[in-house]
């Protein structure tokens, strides 16, 4: 089928030209002419299925034919999405869409002063992309009303609920005239996202399914490094430092604090890279992706939150520099390459502790990611030695609880212990005892390390039990006494 098919007006065609469609993708096929008829939709697609042209379409189509005007301080459609990033994308589609049309879009969404917003709403606006935090807000401050609505989408679905949009989208749709077309788009239908579609849509809307993930995956080319996680921003930069096709680079990582190191070892090693998460502005955020899209910037570091929904065209490469824990995640994440029938790479760091989501990740892909190029390896720094206390920590540089709890048991013990030689409290142990529960907690404690680390050959692992010592070296290990044995060791010298 070719787009000239589709009944859509001549505005509607040449823009479609413009933008460079030639053939509707599956979801369009699917949508777009039960949409046109008014149908409700309940779709089941992802980010790059090219949903977004499928709902926009039909929808600008519709407010074409129906002869009818925006009044002040309402909107025609409202489309509500889970982040300003995909607000934005979104508008901009519609825009592109619409440019031969007058119909009036724009976009509201938290994180900035609302003031333009309010401005643009004032006259009335055709179709208004919304985060539920802000249309709440606007909406309690009157500057817009929902009660013309004829259009209602609600797009990313499963994500709204993730981050725990639940009661602002009950809010909104009892906001709603009753009488209005609705859509419903989300790539994953759990029982939950079923119950919520089925308080919006009207019985029997029409379903559509784009075949999920496994299409795009093929296309990628995947490779993984496995690496102590010390080393991998040695192995990102000699890696980008090798590959000058790598052009476009997406790293993800999962924490705010580690993008910014990332985009610091990158920075000292001269290449140009931004990096965008929860703590930027709205408008760093902007300008980090401009720069990234028009390739004044070679990478951009994202995690995941801020990076939902991002649309670049032509990323070259996908680096996941830590694996995510959510194993959906990752398909996500790779998907952001390989766009609109393109090919692309996705290259995996793991570390020892990420074993077990690397076998989920390959679990649910049904894919077993090949190693990468081995000679790499020679040309990092070698490996640093482990502390207990790296190992006992997570990729986030957090301890978990059964971790922290063997721990405090461990020193508990080793106070009943120095107490009872003192002759003064000993915790009602005898000597022995302590002893006993001293090289449990120690066992507990190697054990854990041992989980964490799937006895992988990447490093070694101190063992505390293999030391006489290895209470003692543990404690020296405990952050900042490393300071306080520095100073010692200057007052003896
Ligand atoms: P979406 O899933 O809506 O985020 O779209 C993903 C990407 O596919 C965007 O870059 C769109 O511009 C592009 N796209 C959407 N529909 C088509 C089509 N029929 N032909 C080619 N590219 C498309």
């Amino acid at each position: 089928m070719k787009f000239e098919e589709l009944p859509l007006a001549n505005p509607l065609q040449r823009a479609v030209r413009a933008v460079g469609y030639e053939t509707p993708t599956p979801i369009q096929e699917r949508s777009i002419p039960s949409l046109l008829k008014g149908k409700d939709l309940l779709g089941i697609a992802q980010t790059g299925t090219g949903k977004t042209a499928a709902f926009a379409l039909p929808i600008l189509q519709r407010l074409l034919d129906s002869g009818k005007f925006r009044s002040p301080k309402t909107c025609r459609a409202l489309i509500l999405l889970p982040t300003r990033e995909l607000a934005i994308q979104v508008e901009d589609c519609f825009k592109a869409y619409a440019q031969f049309t007058a119909i009036s879009t724009t976009c509201i969404f938290g994180g900035v002063g609302d003031g333009p917003q309010k401005r643009n709403l004032i006259r009335g606006v055709d179709v208004l992309v919304a985060t539920p935090g802000r249309l709440l807000d606007l909406i309690g401050q009157k500057a817009v009303s929902l009660k013309k609505l004829e259009f209602f989408v609600l797009d990313e679905a499963d994500r709204m609920l993730d981050m725990g949009f639940i009661h602002d989208i009950r809010k909104v749709v009892a906001m709603l005239p009753q009488n209005r077309q609705n859509l419903f788009f989300s790539a994953t239908m759990p029982d939950e996202i079923l119950k919520l579609a089925s308080t919006i849509l009207r019985p029997n809307p029409v379903q559509a399914e784009v075949a999920p993930q496994s299409t795009p995956i093929e296309r990628i080319r995947q490779e993984l490094y496995r690496i102590d996680k010390r080393r991998k921003g040695a192995l990102l930069k000699e890696l980008l430092a090798e590959h000058p096709e790598m052009k476009k680079v997406l790293v993800f990582c999962r924490t705010k604090h580690g993008a910014d190191k990332i985009v610091r070892v990158l920075e000292k090693a001269g290449i140009k890279c931004a990096a965008i998460h929860g703590n930027k502005s709205q408008n760093r955020r902007q300008e980090a992706l401009g720069n990234f899209k028009c390739e004044q910037i070679r990478v951009l570091v994202a995690t995941d939150i801020a990076a939902r929904g991002i649309d670049v065209d032509d990323v070259s490469h996908v680096f996941n520099y830590d694996l995510p824990n959510e194993h959906e995640t990752f398909v996500h994440r790779i998907g952001r390459t390989a766009r609109a029938g393109k090919e692309g790479v996705a290259i995996s760091f793991c570390s020892p502790d990420e074993e077990s989501d690397l076998r989920g990740i390959e679990k649910l892909t049904r894919v077993k990611i090949p190693e990468g190029d081995q000679s790499i390896y020679e040309k990092l720094p070698p490996p640093q030695k482990e502390t207990a206390e790296s190992l006992m920590r997570n990729s986030r540089g957090r301890m978990s609880r059964e971790e922290a709890q063997a721990r405090a048991a461990e020193t508990r013990n080793n106070r009943g212990k120095h107490k009872g030689k003192n002759g003064k409290q000993n915790s009602g142990n005898t000597p022995a005892e302590g002893t006993a529960q001293n090289a449990n907690a120690q066992s507990a404690h190697a054990e854990s390390a041992k989980v964490r680390t799937g006895e992988s050959p990447h490093i070694n692992t101190p063992n505390p039990s293999q030391t006489s010592n290895g209470e003692r070296r543990h404690r020296r290990n405990r952050p900042g006494s490393r300071a306080r044995r520095r100073m010692r060791e200057s007052q003896q010298n």
